[in-house]
């Protein structure tokens, strides 16, 4: 099986699938007007542009002039913490309330946020990376404008009670952000059943193409551009539309959306058989909660055992890991999220995060799970920390 790649990796970007492929190789050569030209080819362009928002919004439960298309899920949540940012200032309100497990594209927007002016409360997760909603309620003050609590987490699963928060931004008149790029086309999404203003998600993550995504903004909630230009997306995102990446998304995500519940169910099958296996490896630990945890994910700490080793010789096995997210590894930092759940930094670096796909098969998930005990024996064969360990000239974190 090793000439073939067995990819995990799903979390950090998903196989465009063949279908979404076909949905957009007619707007490369044959419909490539300019949806903002007047003639017959930019009209026809329009026309796919406006069928594509149609099918995206029937797929979140809003109207298609809630839907502006951007380049990914990034620039969504970008767009969606300044716009509710800009919003708040001129209402006096300058607090944002979000959580420390958060994607770096809002950990980073926040950031700047606060540099200028703005105060940010990033809440505590308990050791599942779980948020409880009272802690929200709790938090919200008078001069709160935004409450942003990503939907699911993408380095360890964790799914937040999004619809509860939800309830309670509305009911305190606080705007409600969710980062929805690991959720969407995974797990249910009703945008107004799940009391969301504004929701951010990204193609790349449910077998669309790369480089195209959304910001969902309920109707009445003003959007400040990101990018300045031309007038696309009624004035709030210029730059010509990708038509053939947005064409390939709502595809992707019909058929995300068409065939979730089957899908949920035999990748949470295959998870939970990955989880037992791992689980099998002496001084190991699951990071995050076995339940309210998204349907394809996996991610273990192992004692004495660095990540980035751990990943390499997985790679030569032909088993595509990830250890932390795909913008922190390579970096020595270690991951946030782990930190944000309790674990110390000496296991935080050595994180196994394995995130499957439709695609991934029974006798792939075995194989893995021989290889994942094989490569942690032959590491911690040696491993100087794991002697110590051993000798008791250490203690072990992971009991
Ligand atoms: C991948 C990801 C993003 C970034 O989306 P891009 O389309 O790659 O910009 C944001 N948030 C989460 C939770 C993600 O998993």
């Amino acid at each position: 099986m090793a000439n073939r790649t067995i990819y995990l990796d799903n979390a950090a970007t998903t196989k465009t699938s063949r279908r979404a492929i076909e949905a957009m190789l007619p707007y490369f050569d044959g419909v490539y007007g300019n949806p903002s030209s007047l003639h017959s080819a930019g009209q026809a362009a329009a026309e796919a542009l406006q069928n594509a928002r149609e099918r995206v919004a029937a797929c979140l439960g809003c109207t298609a002039r809630e839907i502006t298309f951007t380049s990914g899920g990034s620039e969504a949540d970008n767009q969606a913490i300044i716009s509710a940012a800009k919003r708040g200032e001129r209402q006096g309100k300058k607090r944002i309330i979000s959580t420390k497990i958060e994607h770096h594209a809002v950990l980073h927007t926040l950031k700047k946020l606060e540099s200028e002016g703005f105060s940010v409360t990033l809440l505590d997760v308990d050791g599942n990376g779980l948020l409880d909603p009272q802690q929200v309620e709790d938090a919200i003050s008078a001069d709160t404008c935004l409450v942003t609590v990503m939907f699911a987490n993408n380095e360890i699963g964790t799914v937040e009670p999004i619809a509860e928060i939800g309830a309670i931004c509305r009911r305190k008149g606080v705007l409600f952000h969710t980062d929805a790029v690991q959720a969407v086309g995974h797990l249910p999404i009703d945008v107004s059943a799940q009391n969301i203003d504004l929701l951010s998600l990204s193609a790349h993550k449910f077998h669309g193409p790369k480089g195209v995504g959304v910001l969902y903004a309920r109707k009445g909630v003003p959007l400040t551009n990101v990018i300045e230009g031309g007038a696309q997306e009624r004035g709030k995102r210029a730059g010509t539309e990708n038509l053939p990446a947005i064409m390939g998304m709502a595809s992707a995500l019909e058929d995300a959306c068409a065939s979730l519940e089957g899908s949920a169910k035999k990748l949470a099958a295959l998870r939970d058989r990955l989880i037992a296996g791992l689980s099998e490896i002496p001084r190991s630990v699951l990071n995050g909660g076995r339940e309210r945890r998204l349907p394809g994910n996996v991610n273990f700490c192992f004692e004495g055992i660095e990540g980035e080793s751990l990943l390499l010789l997985l790679d030569d096995k032909g088993i595509a890991a990830s250890s932390g997210s795909a913008c922190t590894s390579g970096s020595l930092d270690p991951s946030h999220v782990l930190l944000a759940i309790g674990r110390p930094h000496e296991i935080a670096h050595g994180s196994l995060r394995l995130t499957l796909s439709e695609e991934t098969t029974e006798e792939e998930i075995e194989y893995t799970i021989e290889a994942v005990k094989e490569v942690v024996a032959y590491l911690r064969s040696i491993s100087p920390v794991w002697r110590d360990l051993q000798s008791g000239k250490r203690d072990y974190i992971i009991k």
